[in-house]
């Protein structure tokens, strides 16, 4: 169990590292002007010797799962040796990814090759003008391919989020056809509520809508709510006997979300956050640059637990020095 433990008694197996701010979508909520190089910080991405002694350092903590995330994980040519080196040198058992798609019919096999052991993949709609719309590119047909790679494999640790936008894809409809797709693909498929960060305010009044109307949908259709278990994260499923795979919801506005917290994020250049709002987070790079710091590392890392809140207070639009989610990966 976990070593990494905080003052409300959450405990943290489980660590998201961005690889990169970079990203070559648009999504309207998130990078709606696309991906800005800002001159100030001139720090560059976490390298792979970086990397590689954070990961030691985790699963010493005991962290037995690593999502990679972004900006857009795949724009990073070293994707494959880094999923490499987490998986035969770190001591981390399982090594997942977050990705918008781009040319996952190309670069599936690769990911799979290197070890990677489960896949979240953002499609914000099954109709190709409505996803056109949201991310700004005409990509939704090579993800669905790079989706029947992954099937043909026999790979079936694969989840799709949507982000719930009012009135673009969250109608009766939309869900419809969702259920359809996860009828026969094992795949399963979550909605996540929009979440208001610093350079959204527009967009999020705009499109916000609280995710019971999802839930309402699921109650009405016979969707069987999955009772959590413990460490679960934050997804609330809902299975059916008829379906292949399961829907989801994530919910951070509800009351209990922050309850099952089971995450830290570290960013593209080392930075530690204990949530993906607030103002909390301090660099850790410095203590990446030789193996000898490693337990100096460690120790900073248990002490750091102290600091983390109870809430993420996004209810109250504190959204802290988060300005988007692709410099924390989501
Ligand atoms: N580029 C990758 C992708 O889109 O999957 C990984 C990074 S992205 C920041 C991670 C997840 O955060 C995506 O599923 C995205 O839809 C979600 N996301 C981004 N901004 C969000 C927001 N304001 N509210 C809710 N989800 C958001
Ligand atoms: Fe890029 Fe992901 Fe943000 Fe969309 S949500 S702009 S794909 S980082």
């Amino acid at each position: 169990m976990s070593l990494l433990k905080d003052t409300f008694g959450r405990k943290f197996p489980y660590m998201r590292l961005s690889i990169t701010d970079v990203c070559n979508f648009k999504c309207g909520y998130c990078l709606p002007n696309g991906y800005e190089v800002n001159k100030s910080d001139n720090r560059k991405f976490l390298h792979l010797d970086e990397i590689k002694r954070l990961a030691k350092v985790f699963s010493k903590l005991s962290v037995s799962k690593i999502r990679l995330t972004g900006g857009e994980p795949t724009v990073r040519k070293d994707l494959p040796e880094i999923i490499k080196i987490l998986k035969n040198e770190s001591g981390i058992k399982k090594v997942v990814i977050t990705t918008n798609g781009y040319h996952l019919d190309k670069k599936i096999k690769m990911l799979l090759d290197s070890g990677l052991n489960g896949i979240n993949i953002s499609i914000d709609s099954l109709d190709r003008d409505t996803f056109k719309k949201i991310t700004g590119h005409d990509r939704l047909p090579e993800i669905l391919r790079g989706i029947k790679v992954l099937q043909n494999l026999n790979f079936n640790n694969i989840k799709i989020n949507a982000v719930l936008l009012n009135g673009v894809n969250a109608s009766e409809k939309d869900f419809d056809s969702w259920g359809e797709f996860i009828k026969i693909n094992k795949v399963d498929f979550r909605y996540i509520e929009l979440m208001q960060t610093g350079n959204n305010l527009e967009y999020f009044k705009k499109y916000h809508v609280s995710s019971k109307i999802f839930k309402e949908y699921l109650n009405k259709n016979n969707w069987i709510y999955q009772t959590l278990v413990k460490d679960a994260g934050p997804s609330l499923n809902y299975i059916n006997p008829e379906f292949k795979g399961k829907f989801g919801i994530i919910a951070p506005y509800s009351k209990d979300f922050c309850r099952s917290c089971n995450r830290l994020r570290i960013t593209s250049r080392g930075d530690l956050r204990l949530c993906l709002f607030g103002n909390t987070g301090i660099s850790i790079r410095h203590l990446l640059q030789k193996d000898d710091q490693l337990e100096e590392l460690q120790d900073l890392m248990l002490g750091q637990m102290k600091f983390k809140k109870e809430s993420h207070y996004l209810e109250l639009g504190k959204t802290g020095i988060t300005n988007n989610l692709s410099s924390i990966g989501g």
